[in-house]
């Protein structure tokens, strides 16, 4: 007889919900179900907005200090339970312990950050003639917020939602991917414990078409934020769109690293390797093309093969992964590429792999691998390395790599991504906006961009 796991009920409107349907939740490197999440209905999606309707107005007008000190304490007890919560994102998706700890520790931070924003908050008063007539121009939250996360960085992309929606005056239903539902669940569970009112953070597990489609085509949902791929976007859109509601799209990248030739190699490797396999390639933005000028692709393939072979990876999360993997490469192979590594390992692992001789028309430089696949790419000249940068139809994260700093800027603009990095491979602060450009999505999350995402603007103006 198999153990009785232990079970996770929806959150809404305050409270825990236990629901007739359970979906389990697995160790991707065993396989095996540790724990069942509540699979929502139709019937609570519109449960769980109703309750946010009713929370919403009362929320939106608070003041800005007292919302500010309400995320802080929310802040605060994500601090507190940082630990659990990265446990449970190392169980649910094989992310190695110590980058799940990273990313908790700088989703809190972003937490922080947005109840700071959250004081912030400024209205403007633009005075015409005397007594008090003029013009004021006001940020209001733009009401209820869905929020549908993917699986690969579940913590984060909550936050990257929760936090300045929260700091707008938003309330929000959050929807987790189900690959790894608990960790989400964890941080709408300490937003509620942290003393947020009833119904301004909910949760529902469950499956993603059904709740995804009751979400987004829900009359009381004004904004549907979404994290993901391209094609469940397309489909989010559909439903969406019609219905006129705010809508962010942030989606697949397929990051270019131009390596100019005054470069440091050391610093490019560095970048490559980092950014190419963390968490299994399985980051939205990874280094997957290296374009490296041809005089020094042999010296940089040398200093690669050194540190790829010291990269240790965790489990693919996902099935459809592993077999995208497989026939990433094997496609590369049929098209007369080189592929070193990226094998079998077992237990849902592989090992990292390097490509070299493909270029357009190879599956894996055309479309998002989302596996720890690197291909290096030799060019002749600088323009060269930059139509290649911006040749598929994704725009989300670039790097570059060079000593004078003027010309690693130029290049960093004519790269056509919402983010670009110059030697060195931290992508991510809260002041700073993430933005998919091109297929890579639509709108923005953190920095001030990513509060305004949040906010519908008011003219009151007085004329007598
Ligand atoms: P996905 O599109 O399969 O799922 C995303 C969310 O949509 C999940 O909550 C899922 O349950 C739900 N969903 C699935 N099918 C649905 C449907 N038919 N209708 C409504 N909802 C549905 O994506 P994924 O596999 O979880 O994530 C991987 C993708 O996300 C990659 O392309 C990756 O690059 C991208 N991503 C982008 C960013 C970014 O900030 N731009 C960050 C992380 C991941």
């Amino acid at each position: 007889m198999s153990a009785v796991l232990p079970r996770h009920g929806l959150i809404i409107d305050g409270a825990e919900v236990a629901t007739a349907e359970w979906m389990d939740v697995t160790d991707p490197g065993t396989g095996a179900a540790f724990a069942q999440v509540a699979a929502a209905s139709p019937g609570d999606v519109d449960r769980a907005v109703h309750a946010a309707r009713a929370a919403v107005a009362a929320w939106r007008a608070t003041s800005p200090v007292e919302r500010g000190q309400a995320i802080a304490r929310f802040a605060r007890a994500l601090d507190a339970e940082a630990g659990r919560i990265a446990e449970l994102i190392h169980r649910e998706e094989g992310k190695p312990l110590g980058e799940a700890q990273a990313e908790v520790a700088r989703g809190c931070e972003v937490v922080h950050h947005f109840a700071g924003e959250a004081e912030r908050l400024w209205s403007a008063f633009l005075p015409a003639g005397g007594g008090g007539r003029g013009s004021e121009v006001r940020p209001d939250g733009i009401g209820v917020v869905a929020a549908i996360t993917p699986w690969n960085f579940p913590v984060a992309l909550v936050i990257w939602k929760l936090a300045p929606a929260l700091a707008a005056g938003c309330c929000v239903v959050v929807k987790p991917a189900q690959e790894a539902p608990l960790a989400a669940r964890a941080v709408c569970e300490v937003a509620n414990q942290s003393g947020l009112g009833p119904g301004i953070v909910s949760c529902l597990t469950g499956d993603g078409p059904l709740v995804g489609e009751a979400l987004a085509t829900h009359p009381g949902v004004d904004k549907v934020a979404f994290t993901g791929s391209r094609r469940v976007a397309e489909i989010i859109a559909g439903w969406a769109s019609p219905r006129l509601k705010a809508l962010s799209l942030e989606l697949g990248g397929h990051g270019p690293l131009v390596v100019i030739d005054d470069a440091d190699l050391e610093i490019a490797v560095d970048v490559a390797i980092s950014q190419g396999y963390a968490n299994a390639g399985q980051a939205c933005y990874s280094v997957n093309r290296v374009l490296v000028p041809r005089a020094l692709e042999q010296a940089f393939l040398e200093k690669f093969r050194t540190r790829v072979a010291e990269v240790a990876l965790g489990p693919m999360a996902t099935d459809r992964g592993l077999v995208r993997h497989r026939d990433l490469l094997a496609d590369a192979r049929a098209k007369g590429a080189t592929v070193e590594g990226g094998e079998d390992l077992g237990g849902a692992r592989v090992a990292p792999a390097l490509v070299t001789g493909a270029g357009p028309g190879v599956r894996l430089v055309d479309e998002e691998p989302f596996t720890p696949i690197v291909a290096v790419m030799p060019y002749a000249a600088l323009d060269d390395a930059i139509a290649e940068a911006n040749r598929p139809d994704y725009g989300l994260v670039g790097y570059v790599c060079g000593h004078d700093l003027r010309r690693a800027i130029d290049v960093a603009h004519a790269i056509e991504c919402g983010t670009v990095v110059i030697n060195g491979w931290r992508v991510v602060v809260p002041y700073a906006p993430y933005a998919g450009w091109r297929g890579s999505g639509i709108g923005c999350e953190l920095g001030r961009p990513g509060l305004e995402a949040f906010i519908r603007w008011q003219h009151v103006r007085v004329l007598a």
